[in-house]
This record gives C-alpha cells, structure tokens and sequence, in this order.
C-alpha cells in the first residue's frame, strides 16, 4: 500500500479560526488597527416629527474606510466586532465621536440629541454606563443628549446582568431605544419592566405599510401600546410620500429614512441646522 501523501499543510482548527477571526482584512486585529489609524467615520441620518419633519435628532451610523478594501458598511464588519469584542473600544469611539459633534453644535447654539447603536456585547461589561457617562461628560454634555439603540434580535447570553447594566445606563440618564422592533424577541413582559423610552418600527413594517392591511394593523396596535406604555414611536426606513402619509393617519409620531435625509456627514448637517438657529 501506497502512502498517502499530502500536498496541503495540516492546519489546526485553532490556527484556522484564528485567520478568520483576526487575521482577516476586516478581522478584529485589522479594526482595533484601523479605530488607531482614524479609519472609521460617521454618518448621521436625522429623525423627524411627523407630520411636518422637524429635526428632532440624529442617529450616528458607522462607517470604515478600509486601507484595501475601501468603504465598508457596518453590516460587512458588525458581527464580527461583536464576536471578538473589538466593538466594545469601537462603540466607545462612536460615543465619543458623536459627542464631539454635540459639542461643536451647542457651541454653535445648536441643541439636538443623537442616538448610538449598542450592541448586546455592551451589555456584557459591568463598568459600561460609568465609561459612557465618562466620554459624554468630558465634552461637556449631558448623558440624556443620547439615545442609546438596542436591537431587540441580539442574543443576550446573560440577561440578569444586562437588565443590571441597562438601569444603570438609565440612571445615568441616557435614553433607552429599541430597535427594529417587530423582529425579535422583546417580550410585553419585558417592554413593560423595563427602562425603555422608545421603539423604533423594524424598516419591514413600514416599507410595505400602505400595501399591506396586515402591516398597517402591526402598526395601529403599536401606536397603541407606544402611548400606553408611555414611549416615543419612531418608523424607520420611510423612502415615500404615500408611506408618509399611511404612516400620519396610523398615529406614528416620529420617523427616519430617505424621505427626510439620508446618512451623511456631520459637516453636511451642522450648516443646515445653524440655518434654522439664526
Ligand atoms: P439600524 O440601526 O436599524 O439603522 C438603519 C439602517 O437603515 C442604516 O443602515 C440606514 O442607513 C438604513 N436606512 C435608513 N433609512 C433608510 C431608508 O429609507 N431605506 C432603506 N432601505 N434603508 C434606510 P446602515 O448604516 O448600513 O446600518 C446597518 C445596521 O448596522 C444598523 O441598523 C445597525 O444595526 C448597525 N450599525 C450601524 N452603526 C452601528 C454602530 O455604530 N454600532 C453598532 N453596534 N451597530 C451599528
Ligand atoms: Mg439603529
Ligand atoms: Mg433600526
Ligand atoms: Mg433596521
């Protein structure tokens, strides 16, 4: 019998996650590099009051400008930040930077809030709302200028301790949102126990609400229990006029999408809002 030989190199399952995870080109190893090398930005895309669309706030959005690859959205690199926990100095950094904006704004008289998106891995480190209050703090700002998006899909492994760290973040007086709501797993139970003070209506509702008697239903009862649980309501991905529209005879108070303003640079934003100050 003839040897088998290999051609391949043998390489361990270790030494194989280990290539993805880290040393990938948007691995863990290469965005803890590139939050050093000032490689991310943000974008912001307003919230508005309907009917009418008044600013009422922002929503930071994070973007990587990658060495190699070029701009990456946050859906391509996200995961695996959470993963590996890369997105806890990378949710810091989005804090921070979004509280730079807020200042340079109240310098200018401009007050408005922005929301941060926070990922259940957050959730996981016990010294998260000190650190938080402590970015918002050192520009000068109050904690409940920010809104912090959670989205209700993500697997929290230990939710007793989430639950802790989420009234901690409360009592620091930062806003709690849910995000895509309608798409996970947000109990009734739980809306009411906790420290919420919005919902935002997943972009699937919303996007087929004047086609759809089922959407629009979803929609009407959770306009209902928004009010009677006392929380703010928020459409996301609102593109159309007839959406618009569905949406106002609904009840929804507030809305996001293309319609209003796409995700762009605090720079392109910050002249249009001191425009409305002077
Ligand atoms: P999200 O928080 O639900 O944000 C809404 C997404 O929908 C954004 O995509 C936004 O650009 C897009 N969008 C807004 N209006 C419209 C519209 O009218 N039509 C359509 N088709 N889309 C619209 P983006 O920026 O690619 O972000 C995707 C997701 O990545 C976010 O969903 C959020 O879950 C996550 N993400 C973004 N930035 C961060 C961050 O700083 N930290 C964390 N943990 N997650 C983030
Ligand atoms: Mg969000
Ligand atoms: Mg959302
Ligand atoms: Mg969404």
């Amino acid at each position: 019998a003839g040897t088998l030989t290999k051609p391949w190199r043998m390489t361990s399952l270790n030494e194989l996650l280990d290539r993805i995870v880290h040393k990938n080109p948007l691995g863990a190893d290469a965005m803890a590099r590139g939050i050093e090398n000032d490689e991310f930005f943000l974008h912001l895309q307003p919230k508005v009051a309907l009917p009418g669309g008044r600013i009422t706030g922002f929503e930071a959005l994070v973007r990587w400008e990658h060495p190699q690859l070029g701009l990456q959205s946050p859906v391509n690199f996200i995961p695996l930040a959470e993963q590996t926990g890369v997105i806890e100095p990378l949710t810091r950094w989005v804090l921070g930077r979004a509280a730079d904006t807020l200042a340079d704004w109240k310098r200018e008289g401009v007050e408005t809030r922005i929301a941060v998106n926070v990922s259940a891995r957050n959730l996981m480190s016990l010294t998260v709302a000190d650190e938080f209050a402590q970015i918002v703090k050192a520009r000068g700002l109050e904690c409940s200028s920010f809104i912090l998006e959670l989205t209700e899909t993500a697997a929290v492994t230990n939710l007793v301790d989430a639950l802790d760290i989420l009234v901690r973040l409360r009592l620091k007086d930062f806003a709690l949102s849910i995000d895509d709501f309608g798409t996970g797993y947000s109990s009734l139970a739980q809306l009411q126990r906790l420290p919420f003070s919005e919902l935002k209506i997943d972009r699937s509702f919303v996007s087929v609400s004047a086609t759809s008697t089922e959407a629009a239903n979803t929609i009407r009862a959770t306009v209902e229990l928004a009010r009677r649980l006392q929380l703010d309501l928020v459409a996301e991905g609102v593109e159309t006029e007839t959406v618009e529209r569905t949406l106002i005879d609904l009840g929804v108070p507030h809305a996001q999408g293309y319609r209003y303003g796409r995700p762009e640079p605090a720079e392109v934003w910050g002249p249009r809002l001191r425009q409305r100050v002077e």
